[in-house]
């Protein structure tokens, strides 16, 4: 599905820059923040500033066609995966990693959630990444 179909799909009217920012998050699973979406976009995107991916990324989040994580409590991360799954962030090397759903981070049903709607559900995993722990085997 390309970014234009995506957002229509979420009734948000594709404008140039919301089309950029969908499809930079469509092709980056690295979880980027507003930071690193503006650094990427604003050489091609002159017109872009750092108040409008912010903007544009609250409301395809808003919408549903975006996620939003608080995984890193300095930053706040989107991503364009907005099916359940679990995350695992690197304490060394900040990296975030998508963790497959396991059948019990599923979102409950509302009688079990004692009549809430649940509309997000997040699992959070830190630790060491695989990556860091071979750097360390191979530097010891
Ligand atoms: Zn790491
Ligand atoms: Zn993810």
């Amino acid at each position: 599905m390309d970014a234009i179909k995506r957002l229509q799909s979420h009734h948000i009217k594709p404008s140039l820059q919301r089309i950029a920012i969908m499809s930079y998050l469509m092709e980056h699973c690295t979880h980027p923040t507003v930071d690193e979406i503006y650094t990427a976009l604003a050489p091609d995107i002159p017109t872009l500033s750092k108040t409008t991916v912010y903007n544009t990324l609250k409301l395809l989040t808003e919408q549903g066609a975006t996620q939003t994580l608080t995984i890193d409590e300095r930053n706040t991360c989107y991503e364009a995966t907005t099916s359940p799954h679990a995350h695992f962030l690197c304490k060394r090397c900040g990296r975030i990693y998508d963790i497959p759903c396991h059948k019990h981070t599923q979102v409950p049903s509302e009688a079990q959630c004692e009549g809430h709607t649940v509309q997000e559900v997040h699992h959070y995993y830190k630790g060491i990444c695989k990556q860091c722990r071979m750097q360390e085997e191979q530097g010891s």
